[in-house]
């Protein structure tokens, strides 16, 4: 067997873990088998960084981290990625800031990523490189003669042409995504996204399977859907329900119905226009206002943008207005939280409550709908309100499906899930059960790590030691 090289921006070190272990963690435990190696990103930032990684070994899987420098965080973190990528890739053209100082801070980061990596590679090593914050890294390795096979996956969304064209050298990124061999994407749409730049901006027509021939080098583009450990977490739900933290808010509820949500405080999560739904849900339904408590779990992220300060003032005022227009001297109807919560108590809470709001206003796939589902009571299930603009709306077709910019919808969803009849409730949980169960976090590493073995070439020492 290979050896597999997971190279990430941020290499959560299992020593260095908060109370939420990030969903890439979660999805890569299954491929991550002891041998592996995981690279890029310490988290830290320092004045001289030592151009060689720190390597640390936990449970048999190599770390291989880099420091930044407070540059290199500004220009290719703060700036480039999530200040231009990230808008842009989500489709907020108005929050995108290009400055061509962070354009360059992220090539030369990633020529520093290729540069640390490149010693510590065999040659029949698997490379999967994650996200937006890499794409030029297959490129840089393949300048420092790196000839292994080299799988991307981009866990937000693709953008067609015409927005594709708003980013300044994204002609250059495209090629350079051409660099590998596996692209990979969470649905259809994104796929095909990919494919239409490839043919409008390269000039490069793709066969039947997403196979195409750019610069001399194969690249095949594939679909994959991210999942959770459904079966673990609804193990953990099971046990959740009877913490302390699930009973404390079983009985804060006095007896209504719990609507929750539980997000990063991103703008692409659609939180204002989910606190305006419920707003006009207590307006519209006034039968549903004493009936419904909506908590929700907005973990602090990218503080040093001012687009996520801006969002989170924006928040704090709504938050106040509509409970302050709706509150009693017993009842609150907006609880809203900015920390993060165990992925343990989150399942226990999930599965108290009756209606999961999931509405992005665009969103690469979004776990917690799955981890929703996965969470649920089998015998008296919540109901899910999904936006149609997250990934998972590809497959969770079962949801109460909603347009994120239709605010009165969305009431109208929110009303229809709190009032929907036990059979319905049932019929739509065990739809989307299955797809959840169907679409795993391990089956999206096999599948993934499937399409990288595909055409891998032995090494003369692995050949050697197999006839050993
Ligand atoms: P994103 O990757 O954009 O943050 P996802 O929905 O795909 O969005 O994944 C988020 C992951 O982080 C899920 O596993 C979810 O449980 C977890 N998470 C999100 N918000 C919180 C929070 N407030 N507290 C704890 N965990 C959270």
């Amino acid at each position: 067997m290979p050896r597999l090289v997971v190279v990430s921006n941020r290499v959560p070190l299992p020593s260095e873990r908060g109370p939420q272990a990030g969903g890439l963690t979660v999805a890569l435990a299954d491929a991550l088998q002891p041998g592996s190696l995981w690279f890029g990103w310490s988290g830290r930032r320092s004045g001289q960084p030592h151009a060689e990684p720190r390597q640390h070994r936990a449970d048999g899987i190599t770390y291989g981290t880099i420091d930044f420098t407070e540059a290199d965080y500004r220009a290719f973190y703060v700036g480039f990625a999530n200040g231009a990528l990230w808008p842009l890739l989500h489709f907020r053209l108005g929050l995108v800031n290009f400055r061509r100082e962070d354009y360059e801070g992220y090539r030369s980061v990633n020529r520093r990523f290729a540069e640390a990596l490149t010693p510590l590679l065999r040659s029949d090593d698997l490379i999967w490189v994650h996200d937006y914050h890499l794409f030029p890294l297959a490129e840089e390795l393949r300048r420092l003669g790196v000839t292994n096979r080299i799988g991307f996956f981009l866990h937000t969304p693709f953008v067609p042409p015409t927005l594709l064209h708003v980013l300044p050298r994204s002609t250059e990124l495209l090629r350079a995504m051409c660099r590998y061999d596996v692209v990979g994407f969470h649905t259809q749409t994104y796929r095909q996204a990919f494919l239409d730049c490839v043919h409008d901006i390269l000039g490069i027509s793709a066969g039947s399977d997403g196979g195409f021939l750019c610069a001399g080098q194969r690249v095949r583009a594939v679909v994959d859907p991210i999942g959770i450990d459904a079966e673990g977490f609804a193990e953990a739900a099971v046990q959740a329900e009877r913490s302390a933290e699930a009973r404390r808010l079983r009985e804060s509820l006095g007896g209504r119905a719990l609507a929750i949500g539980v997000d990063r405080l991103d703008y692409s999560k659609g939180l204002v226009s989910r606190f305006e739904a419920f707003a006009r849900l207590l307006g519209k339904y006034p039968e549903d206002r004493r009936h419904v408590s909506f908590l929700q779990i907005a973990a602090r992220s990218r503080e040093d943008s001012s687009a996520y300060q801006r969002l989170r003032r924006e928040l704090d005022q709504l938050v106040g207005d509509t409970n302050g227009r709706f509150s009693e001297f017993d009842w609150v109807p907006l609880r809203y939280m900015t920390r993060a919560v165990r992925r343990q108590t989150l399942a226990g809470f999930y599965r108290v409550a009756r209606l999961g709001l999931v509405t992005p206003l665009r969103d690469g796939m979004n776990l917690v709908a799955k981890e929703f589902v996965a969470a649920q009571d089998p015998l008296d299930p919540g109901v899910l309100i999904l936006s149609r603009f997250a990934g998972a709306a590809e497959d969770l077709t079962e949801a109460l499906i909603v347009n994120p910019f239709d605010a009165d919808a969305m009431a109208d969803a929110m009303h229809q899930g709190l009032s929907m009849a036990h059979s319905e409730r049932l019929r739509r949980y065990r739809a989307l059960r299955e797809r959840v169960w169907d679409t795993t976090a391990a089956k999206y590493c096999a599948t993934f790590l499937s399409y990288l073995g595909q055409g891998h070439v032995p090494s003369p020492q692995r050949i050697l030691q197999d006839a050993l």
